[in-house]
């Protein structure tokens, strides 16, 4: 990545979030009645006293054992907070002169926080506590966008809007806090208001605007399309402007959209059982939103109280909230999963199990549309500036351009000597389209001889990965993978990437090849093109130790080059295959999609698809690691375990040939001997994971154990055992 722009940079919280937040809840009651508002039995009676407020303060100060944190935020809220300025300013004054008192390291580490609907902004004690703790002090006013937009939700107790009675103080909040920011929430109904209320919030001077969709269970059918067409219609106006360095909305982030980590798997999105929220009689729950005044469906939560302390049983919960723990299995292998949000408090007063185990997934075609406004944003954003802003997902769709498109896989296009079928303009816009909507990233495969490619550089709207043969022209836009064979791997330039096809009968010559080209790129991908029976497994390992030996050198003299089938075991710590039929499929000219293009030019009519039915997924779930009896049981992890050559040679796609498991086991002792010796030089850096000694070179080794007997008797009696 090498875009840094002030749009999708998002706000980078104080203390790095690391600060514990401590809310106190003044008031129960507000000035207004916001229709979108989850606090949804406000009331005048809950008014916390300054002795309770006293009480919560020296609670915590006095049990620094137990809130360890480095830096505290003191969050008041309500209601409406300022309501109680008078009382909030006494609980500051407390605050300061209780924690100079004990010497308490809060005692400068703090920050007082707001969140108003800004309605008494200008009154004067407000303006005079302002005054008073302005350094310490962040203040965020909510104000929804234009007129219309706020006045459809933010309203008065007798249903009139209150833009007018907040604009009014804007001015005067920008001036005490000019990096100030507000927070909007966007319902079904104001949907069609989104973009001319971000550019309204932007020209009120608010240049960072964080905004999001409710969770609740509010929207229609259709409401996703105007979401969409919303963020693309704001994605325009930045960029036809040229603003992205100088105006920010959260809706927009260039991390969203792709798969969850392990880390991200592990965390919780919600802060809630990290902070605590304490209600006028001293009783704390993990958030406001588990009040009984923010619950709809059930009970509130409570996880302690000030005199009594915490009940440590009932935080214990909320501990052990992961993304993991509360998702079901679509969410976890979402393939867009990062960035999609959810409230824990909501989730609880929607549960039907009346747990907080239970995630709520109202907004889930919500997040689908923002994912694609965003992919449509960054791509735009990206062939204007020519920098590189979004990281890729993990599903691409492999355009066949034409019946002799260039390999780059274990297959063979030169059947079709005469070029037959070419994508047309109206299959490659209709693809690119079901690209966008399925969320894969397209990659060209064009012809070897360059009779498409013009046509298509003129056709994309946007740079994406190509691959093409190195006598093919050089002027493309996008991620270029070059191609280069026995005849041409001399004619290549400088490059990061290229795939070097070779045939089995010319393996004598790889490490010639192969040292040629670590001269001038990074890395190189090793491809066979004809793999079957008759492969050379004696000299396939003396070029791999010769291939090996030169990549030692290079790394001795300070440069990191790669060799996929030696390199990417010593990083590897689970599968990392080709994922033709799971994550990657490819569109023919005609597009029906397949597996991969070896199934197109193979057997044709095996097609698992087409870009307007879809993919029949049915079809395709024996390509699950999963479903694969015998790579379920094995560590080559950088191993293609190539579907198609399964299914050539043993008619199952979930079962490997015998020769297509030794060639990555002769690949794997590469891996282990070479990361042996750069250890041994402490050349090799912290990614690098330990490859196991095995005592074969075959997975169908494993399985026979397990089976007890061997039914074959010395077939599979450990064959080419490797004594490493
Ligand atoms: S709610 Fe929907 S978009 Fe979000 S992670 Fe789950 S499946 Fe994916
Ligand atoms: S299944 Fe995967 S490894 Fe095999 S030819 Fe297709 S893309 Fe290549
Ligand atoms: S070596 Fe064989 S068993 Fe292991 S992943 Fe590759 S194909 Fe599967």
């Amino acid at each position: 990545m090498n875009g840094d722009i002030l749009l999708g940079s998002g706000l980078s919280p104080w203390q790095n979030g690391r600060a514990f937040s401590v809310t106190f809840v003044v008031t129960e009651d507000c000035n207004l009645c916001c229709k979108y508002c989850y606090q949804v039995h406000k009331n005048s009676k809950s008014r916390m006293t300054i002795e309770t407020a006293k009480n919560a303060v020296d609670f915590i100060l006095e049990n620094p054992d137990i809130f360890i944190a480095e830096s505290v935020i003191w969050d008041f809220i309500g209601g409406e907070p300022l309501l109680e300025i008078k009382l909030i300013d006494e609980i500051c004054d407390y605050i300061k002169f209780k924690t100079f008192k004990l010497k308490h390291k809060w005692r400068s580490m703090y920050r007082f926080s707001f969140s108003s609907n800004g309605i008494l902004y200008k009154r004067p004690e407000v303006k005079e506590f302002i005054y008073k703790n302005k350094e310490k002090c962040s203040f965020c006013i909510t104000i929804d966008g234009t007129k219309e937009k706020h006045d459809l939700q933010r309203v008065y107790h007798d249903g009139h809007g209150s833009y007018d009675d907040v604009i009014k103080n804007i001015p005067a909040w920008l001036e005490d806090f000019p990096l100030a920011t507000t927070k909007v929430t966007f319902g079904s109904e104001d949907l069609p208001l989104l973009k001319e209320s971000i550019i309204h919030l932007w020209n009120l001077g608010i240049k960072m605007v964080p905004a999001n969709v409710v969770f609740e269970d509010i929207w229609h059918e259709g409401d996703d399309v105007i979401f969409e067409a919303q963020l693309k219609e704001l994605a325009d106006y930045i960029i036809d402007n040229r603003i992205w360095d100088y105006f920010d909305c959260s809706l927009f982030d260039k991390t969203i959209g792709i798969p969850l980590s392990d880390e991200q798997k592990n965390r919780n999105f919600c802060g809630s059982g990290k902070m605590i929220a304490i209600d006028a009689e001293g009783y704390i729950y993990p958030c406001l939103r588990f009040m009984d005044f923010s619950l709809n469906n059930k009970k509130p939560k409570i996880i302690g109280d000030i005199y009594n302390g915490l009940y440590l049983d009932k935080i214990r919960p909320f501990l052990g909230l992961t993304t993991l723990t509360q998702s079901d299995d679509e969410c976890i292998t979402c393939d867009i999963a990062s960035g999609c949000a959810w409230c824990q408090g909501n989730n609880y007063d929607s549960s039907d199990n009346n747990t907080i185990y239970e995630r709520a997934k109202f907004a889930c075609k919500m997040h689908k549309a923002r994912v694609r406004a965003n992919n449509y944003l960054w791509r735009r954003l990206e062939t204007v500036t020519d920098k590189k802003y979004k990281p890729s997902g993990r599903k691409f769709l492999y355009f066949i351009l034409s019946d002799d498109s260039i390999e780059y896989c274990q297959y063979d296009s030169t059947k079709n000597t005469v070029m037959k079928e070419v994508m047309n303009s109206g299959i490659l816009q209709d693809a690119m389209q079901f690209c966008d909507q399925s969320f894969f990233e397209p990659v060209l495969l064009h012809s070897t001889n360059q009779k498409n490619i013009d046509d298509v550089e003129y056709e994309l709207s946007f740079p994406c990965r190509q691959i093409l043969s190195v006598n093919n022209h050089t002027n493309i836009k996008g991620n270029v993978y070059y191609v280069v064979d026995k005849e041409n791997f001399n004619k290549l330039n400088r490059c990061d990437i290229c795939i070097l096809n070779i045939k089995r009968d010319d393996i004598k010559n790889l490490s010639i090849y192969v040292n040629k080209l670590l001269e001038t790129c990074k890395r190189i991908n090793i491809n066979f093109l004809d793999l079957n029976n008759s492969f050379h497994f004696e000299e396939y390992t003396k070029q791999l130790e010769i291939i090996s030996k030169n990549i030692l050198m290079y790394y001795v003299k300070g440069r990191q080059v790669e060799v996929n089938v030696i390199s990417d075991r010593m990083y590897l710590n689970s599968m990392n295959n080709c994922d033709a039929g799971i994550y990657n499929f490819a569109v023919a000219p005609n597009g029906r999609i397949y597996i991969c293009p070896a199934f197109y030019y193979d057997e044709p009519d095996n097609y698992v698809g087409d870009i307007y039915a879809g993919i029949d997924y049915n079809k395709v779930k024996q390509c699950k690691l999963g479903c694969s009896p015998i790579c379920m049981h094995c560590d080559s992890y950088h191993c293609n375990r190539c579907t198609y050559i399964n299914k050539k040679f043993t008619e199952e796609i979930n079962t490997p040939p015998g020769f297509e498991c030794r060639k990555s086991h002769v690949e794997r002792t590469a891996s282990k001997v070479l990361e042996a010796e750069l250890k041994k030089m402490n050349l090799i850096d912290d990614r690098a994971v330990h490859i196991d000694s095995i005592n074969y070179t075959d997975p169908i080794f494993n399985v026979v154990n397990m089976l007890g007997i061997n039914p074959y008797g010395r077939i599979f009696e450990g064959e080419g055992y490797e004594a490493n």
